[in-house]
C-alpha cells in the first residue's frame, strides 16, 4: 500500500500507512504560511481492501466548517471526479473507501493542473480572436499568462472587461470556470459571443497564482502571500503576480472586473460587491444589482439570498482586488464565489459542485456581461 503526492498540485503528508484500517494523513501547510485545506494524493496497492483514511489535522484547517457535510472528490482515471461521503469527528476527517482498482486519486476538489493550464492557453491561441502576453514571472519562474479576446482591430476603442481567477490556488473550480469561459469565447458560431466581442475586449488571467497551484497550496503564493490581500501595495519580490497584473490593468484600463473564487464552507454560488467603498452610491448599487439579477435569470445554480454580508460604506478592504480596482478604475468589480461542496438548492448526488457546472456558470456570466454592457448602466 502506498500514498503519493509528489506531482503537480499534490499535497499530503503520511503519518502512518501500515494499516489499511487506520491510514493517518496530514495536510501540509502552504509554504511560509499557516493556511492549509487543499489536499490531493494517490492511494495505490489497496484494490478491494477496505481502507479508512484519517486526515488528523482537519480541525486546524483554514476553514474547518468546510469539512462538515463534505464529500471528497475521487477519480480512477483523473478525468471523471466523483464524490464520496466523509465524516468529521473531534477534528479528524475520515474517508472510508474500498478501491475498485490498483490506484485511486483523492482531492479536495477536481484538480486543475498547470499542465492543463498550459494546454488551455495553447489551445486558445490557435484562434484569431485571442492574443496573449506574459505580463511577468512568478517567484518560482513561471509565466503569468494574460489572454485578450477581441473580434476586430478597433480593440482600443472598446470597453475593457477583465476576469481573473485562482488568486487562491486551492480554489481549482475557478480555473474550470475559466476553461468554460474560454470555450464559450472561442465558439465563433455563438451569436451571444459574437455580440459580446463586438461590445468589448475581454481580458482573462486564467491563473493568477501558478506557484501556489503547482505547489498544492490552499491560499498563498511561493512567498506565503495571500494575493487577495496584496492589491493596495504589491511588492515585486513578494507578490509579483499582483504587481504585474495591476500594472497591466493600469496600462490597458478596466471597465469591469470579475474575480473568480471558491468558498470552502458556504454551499451556494453568490457574488460579493464593493459596497464598502466610501463613495458607494445608487448608480453603483444598480450596476451590481443588474448583474446579479441577470445571472439569477440565466443560471439556476446562482442565487442572491445567501452570501457574505455587504460591508457598510467606508469599511472597504482596499487590499482586495475588487475594492482596489473599483476604486482606481471607477468600475463595477465583483467577487464570484462557487462552493467546494454543492449548492443546496440544486444538488448533484454524483458530482456535487463540479468542473462542468463551473464551466456552465461561466457561460452564464458572459451572457450577463453582454446584457450589462447593453444596459446603459456602465
Ligand atoms: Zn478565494
Amino acid at each position: 500500500m502506498n500514498i503519493s503526492q509528489n506531482f503537480d498540485a499534490g499535497n499530503i503528508e503520511v503519518v502512518n500507512c501500515e494499516d489499511a484500517g487506520n491510514i493517518q494523513l496530514k495536510i501540509r501547510a502552504d509554504k511560509a504560511s499557516d493556511f492549509y485545506q487543499w489536499f490531493y494524493f494517490r492511494l495505490s496497492g489497496a484494490k478491494n481492501t477496505p481502507c479508512t483514511m484519517r486526515i488528523v489535522n482537519a480541525g486546524g484547517a483554514a476553514y474547518p466548517p468546510g469539512f462538515q457535510n463534505y464529500r471528497v472528490c475521487y477519480s480512477y482515471d483523473r478525468q471523471t471526479w466523483l464524490r464520496h461521503p466523509t465524516s468529521l469527528y473531534d477534528g479528524v476527517m475520515s474517508i472510508e473507501f474500498v478501491p475498485e482498482y490498483d490506484s485511486v486519486y483523492f482531492a479536495y476538489f477536481a484538480p486543475y493542473s498547470m499542465e492543463r493550464h498550459a494546454d488551455l492557453v495553447a489551445r486558445s491561441l490557435l484562434s484569431p480572436l485571442c492574443a496573449h502576453r506574459v505580463v511577468g514571472k512568478t517567484l518560482d519562474g513561471q509565466d503569468l499568462d494574460l489572454l485578450r479576446f477581441s473580434s476586430d482591430d478597433a480593440g482600443a476603442l472598446k470597453k475593457n472587461c477583465w476576469v481573473i481567477a485562482r488568486q487562491h490556488p486551492g480554489e481549482s473550480m475557478a480555473e474550470w470556470w475559466m476553461e468554460g469561459c474560454i470555450e464559450r469565447l472561442l465558439d465563433e458560431n455563438n451569436a451571444e459571443t459574437k455580440k459580446l466581442l463586438s461590445q468589448c475586449n475581454v481580458y482573462l488571467m486564467p491563473n493568477m497564482n501558478p506557484d501556489g497551484s503547482r505547489r498544492g497550496h490552499l491560499r498563498t503564493n511561493a512567498a506565503g502571500r495571500n494575493l487577495n490581500r496584496e492589491w493596495a501595495n504589491p511588492e515585486i519580490d513578494a507578490s509579483p503576480e499582483v504587481y504585474f497584473v495591476k500594472q497591466a490593468m493600469q496600462e490597458i484600463g478596466v471597465d469591469f472586473l470579475l474575480d473568480v473564487h471558491g468558498d470552502e464552507s458556504l454551499p451556494y454560488c453568490f457574488i460579493a460587491g464593493t459596497e464598502g467603498l466610501s463613495n458607494w452610491d445608487e448608480q453603483k448599487q444598480s450596476q451590481l444589482g443588474f448583474y446579479k439579477n441577470k445571472l439569477v435569470e440565466l443560471n439556476a445554480d446562482f442565487q442572491t439570498e445567501r452570501g457574505y454580508p455587504a460591508k457598510t460604506p467606508g469599511t472597504a478592504n482596499l487590499t482586495m482586488s475588487t475594492a482596489q480596482t473599483a476604486q482606481s478604475h471607477a468600475c463595477l468589480a465583483m467577487t464570484l464565489e462557487m462552493p467546494f461542496k454543492d449548492t443546496t438548492a440544486t444538488p448533484d448526488e454524483t458530482y456535487g459542485w463540479s468542473g462542468e457546472r463551473s464551466k456552465k456558470l461561466a457561460h452564464s456570466c458572459l451572457d450577463a456581461l453582454s446584457s450589462y454592457l447593453e444596459s446603459g448602466l456602465l
